[in-house]
């Protein structure tokens, strides 16, 4: 699944995807999503005459199991795309996806990364794949694990709720006998 980079206007172009209009990327991304529908949208407008950007969203969800207690659950995934693709560099061996630093607190920041792309296409498989499987954490929590704050940073923390859980569970069995 590509984009030929060098047919796209000079104004840009508008490019969408979901599973049920067209299912041309599903192969690429079943192995993170499975079964899941998703709904990728985004627009690439050339910058010059080797560079583009690519400004979209990005909106699926992945089977995950919880961490904590766990739980089979649906992590929802939801995210923009900001995009400067820039042609291969043969000089540098920095890994193809040059990815900016993770937000985890302020998801709202304007953060750019940078792709590389080859023989005048990018390869928006690879790409999205790459785009949702950052997004899984390594350790993911459900919701009920990760309660209303959603304060998953400390693990001291977490283990201070799990112990009040139990506690509280324990009281109420308590309570029924
Ligand atoms: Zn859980």
């Amino acid at each position: 699944m590509k984009i030929r980079l060098n047919e796209i206007p000079e104004n840009g172009r508008d490019y969408q995807f979901s599973k049920e209009s067209d299912s041309a990327l599903t192969p690429f991304l079943a192995d993170l999503i499975h079964e899941n529908a998703y709904k990728i949208s985004f627009f690439i407008k050339p910058l010059n005459t080797k560079d583009f950007t690519l400004d979209g969203s990005l909106e699926t969800q992945t089977s995950e199991q919880c961490s904590r207690c766990g739980e089979d659950f649906q992590l929802k995934i939801s995210k923009k795309l900001r995009e400067i693709l820039i042609p291969e560099q043969q000089s540098e061996r920095t890994g193809k996806y040059a990815k900016s630093p993770l937000g985890l607190a302020g998801s709202d920041e304007e953060e750019v990364s940078v792709c590389e792309y080859s023989q005048q296409q990018l390869d928006l498989g690879e790409y999205l794949h790459e785009a949702i499987a950052i997004e899984i954490p390594f350790t993911p929590y459900c919701d009920s694990c990760l309660g209303p704050d959603k304060n998953f940073y400390y693990d001291e923390k977490m283990s201070e709720e799990a112990e009040q859980t139990a506690f509280q569970k324990a009281l109420k069995g308590l309570k029924l006998n």
